[in-house]
């Protein structure tokens, strides 16, 4: 006999409870608040043959369902606590069952962030995750506290998945070596949580890269009413593939600037927390480069634009990046 939707959920999705009062198996899970402290929440939606290709290999997928939704939590300096996933399955594949489950507890033992519940249903894949974190009462960081003269930073790498997918394409032909640093990129990103959390107090201004640098700073900078100066030469150095293979620069730039994928935590932060922001990166062993700093809004501006590029010789470039958009 097939496998049913509740023997499934039992055998790769229940775990022994953890610090949910309820958890699986019942109409709701029931979580405890801790006092002084608030719940955050944010949900991320995988769909086959638009966020992954159907060959992709499913404990990369398992990490990765949970490791974008976790990049959330860490934009906002939040503790993951616990999470809900809701599969449509085209039908019970256990070897894949298994590999996905695998990936995704890997991740979520690592954060110490418990599958609560979810639901589980026949339908194309797709994977949806919503995922609850906590954070001192107050102390979120948001997208809306930028201020002019902060310096604009961001962790890790960027541009290395969007090159993996160009390859995917066939656009461009990467050495195996470099192909497969990007496509790790691509498919197990890093979520930021350590260094989110370092950076509560610390950043004004913060937001997880997903769609694309100059589109998630454009949501950063729209939501804090700024405008920022992004040098290209401190933030082409940031695809981790250039560091192997010679990236043409038009290629580098929609790689860095308007990738997606990346995970990365963009945020910004005056300049008398340096130190800190040192320190930050230090105790979270993640790296942070400076990229540029936040500037009047753009009506304010000789350039009428909101996100200014400037090259090695402080001029302008003319860039007409945009973020990801599903419906553009
Ligand atoms: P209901 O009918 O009340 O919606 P379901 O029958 O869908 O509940 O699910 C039974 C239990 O299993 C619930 O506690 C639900 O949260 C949990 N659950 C369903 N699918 C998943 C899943 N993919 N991962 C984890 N828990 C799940
Ligand atoms: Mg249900």
């Amino acid at each position: 006999m097939p496998m049913g939707e509740f023997d499934l959920i039992e055998r790769f999705f229940k775990r022994p409870r953890q610090e949910a009062v309820v958890g699986i198996g019942d109409d709701c899970a029931v979580w405890a608040p801790r006092a002084g402290h608030q719940l955050v929440f944010s949900a991320d939606m995988l769909v086959e043959g638009r966020h992954f290709l159907s060959t992709v290999d499913p404990t990369r997928l398992g990490h990765k369902s949970l490791a974008v939704n976790l990049s959330d939590l860490a934009a906002c300096g939040a503790t993951p606590k616990a999470f809900l996933l809701s599969l449509s399955l085209p039908r019970v594949d256990e070897t894949w069952l298994s590999g996905f489950s695998q990936g995704l507890f890997a991740l979520a033992k690592e954060h110490g962030c418990e599958l609560i519940g979810g639901d589980t249903t026949q339908g194309p894949l797709n994977i949806a995750i919503t995922v609850m974190g906590e954070v001192p009462a107050g102390e979120a960081v948001m997208r809306s506290g930028a201020q002019v003269g902060d310096d604009v930073y961001v962790s890790g790498n960027l541009g290395d998945a969007r090159l993996a997918l160009e390859a995917f394409r066939g656009t461009v032909r990467l050495p195996e070596a470099v192909f497969d640093l990007a496509r790790l990129r691509m498919e197990v990103p890093t979520p930021r949580i350590a260094l989110g959390q370092a950076l509560r107090g610390v950043a004004h201004a913060m937001a997880d890269v997903s769609d694309g640098l100059v589109g998630d700073l454009g949501h950063l900078l729209k939501a804090s009413a700024v405008g920022a100066e992004i040098d290209w030469p401190l933030a082409q150095p940031l695809l981790q593939s250039l560091q192997q293979w010679a990236c043409p620069n038009d290629l580098a730039m929609t790689c860095v600037l308007s990738g997606g994928d990346d995970y990365e935590l963009v945020f910004c932060a005056p300049p008398s927390a340096a130190e800190r922001v040192q320190m930050a990166a230090q105790s979270s062993q993640t790296a942070v480069t400076k990229i540029g700093r936040i500037t009047p809004a753009p009506a304010a501006t000789s350039s009428g634009q909101t996100l200014v590029l400037r090259d090695s010789h402080g001029q302008i470039v003319p860039t007409q990046f945009r973020s990801f958009d599903h419906f553009a």
